[in-house]
């Protein structure tokens, strides 16, 4: 039997584990597979994306790692909303991302303010 790793967020007394950001980028070093995926822990199911994660920008995988402990899992999503990885929430990405979502926040309340009226 071997371990599985998964990173949990730190300072926590609630033992989250920790989601990574995949930001989706063309140009990113990290290509997911398509299809069906055999690991050493059964099937995966992967889209066949380029990108990289947030905090981990010169990651070349995402798929599970074997190690002499272990299994290395890293858990991420490509939606921002589900990501709670402080390094990744802190990057610049994360920052742009956040300011682009208040501005079209601030719009759309603008917008509706004035067809109301
Ligand atoms: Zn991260």
């Amino acid at each position: 039997m071997r371990a599985i790793h998964i990173k949990m967020l730190p300072g926590s007394d609630l033992k989250k584990v920790r989601i990574h950001w995949m930001i989706l980028d063309e140009q990113g070093p990290i290509e997911t597979p398509r299809g069906e995926v055999l690991c050493t822990r059964g099937s995966i199911v992967m889209g066949g994306v380029k990108g990289r994660i947030a905090c981990q920008p010169g990651r070349q995988s995402v798929l599970p790692e074997v190690r002499s402990d272990g299994i290395h899992l890293l858990l991420r999503s490509e939606n921002i909303n589900a990501v709670n990885c402080p390094e990744c929430l802190a990057s610049a990405e994360a920052k742009a991302h956040f300011q682009r979502q208040k501005e079209q926040g601030a719009q759309a309340t603008k917008r509706e303010a004035s067809e109301a009226t």
